[in-house]
């Protein structure tokens, strides 16, 4: 808004995200299907042109069909959410079941014993293996589930909130029924849903 489109900090389409750019022509009988638009103010395939109050339409200038254009930011965060990688960083740092940093090529790596992956870096105090990363360097401690139930108190109110969640009881009469305080109850909410992104990526696989 304010911007005067086509200057340096407003192009007339947005710029290529990693490699994701859907601005282009989706005729598939054109020349110019799939041909991103660039953002400088001349392309030679396409123009834009306003399309209500704060939204521009491409239009290709061979086949004449015009599109909204659409923030490639937008879409790689989508797709981002839709991998549910931060839910399951924390159930592997919880479960110390492989590397847990999101960009590490041993995210969702379960093979332990590779040494090539893994390599052993003592023992905790509670008897636990500690491993390390070959590749990121981050440590974790093995299978220690130590915040399965997490929060870890009150583990076994877990399977009546849960029941009352899915039933579509009222968080309040949840509260009242669990005796847990509210925090406590959004804490294992958190839990329960990235517990669930964990169950449904592992049947998906
Ligand atoms: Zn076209
Ligand atoms: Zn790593």
């Amino acid at each position: 808004m304010g911007q005067i489109s086509g200057s340096e900090n407003n192009p007339p389409v947005p710029q290529e995200v990693l490699g994701i750019n859907v601005n282009c022509c989706h005729n598939p009988e054109c020349g110019n299907f799939c041909v991103p638009a660039t953002i400088t103010p001349e392309d030679i395939n396409y123009l834009t042109t306003p399309s209500g109050k704060y939204t521009a339409s491409l239009g290709c200038k061979e086949c004449g069909r015009y599109s909204y254009i659409k923030s490639n930011y937008a879409i790689h965060e989508e797709l981002f959410r839709l991998q549910s990688l931060n839910e399951l960083s924390t159930i592997y740092r919880q479960d110390g079941r492989c590397c847990s940093r999101i960009g590490c090529k041993n995210f969702g790596n379960f093979k332990l014993n590779d040494k090539n992956s893994y390599r052993k870096r003592g023992i905790t105090r509670a008897g636990n293996q500690r491993l390390q990363c070959q590749h990121c360097g981050l440590t974790f401690t093995l299978n220690s589930q130590k915040r399965k139930s997490h929060p870890q108190s009150k583990s076994y109110k877990n399977e009546i909130l849960f029941k009352l969640l899915v039933n579509q009881s009222p968080i309040n009469r949840a509260m009242e029924m669990t005796e847990l305080s509210a925090s406590a109850n959004y804490k294992k909410i958190d839990m329960f849903y990235e517990r669930c992104v964990s169950f449904v990526q592992a049947r998906e696989e």
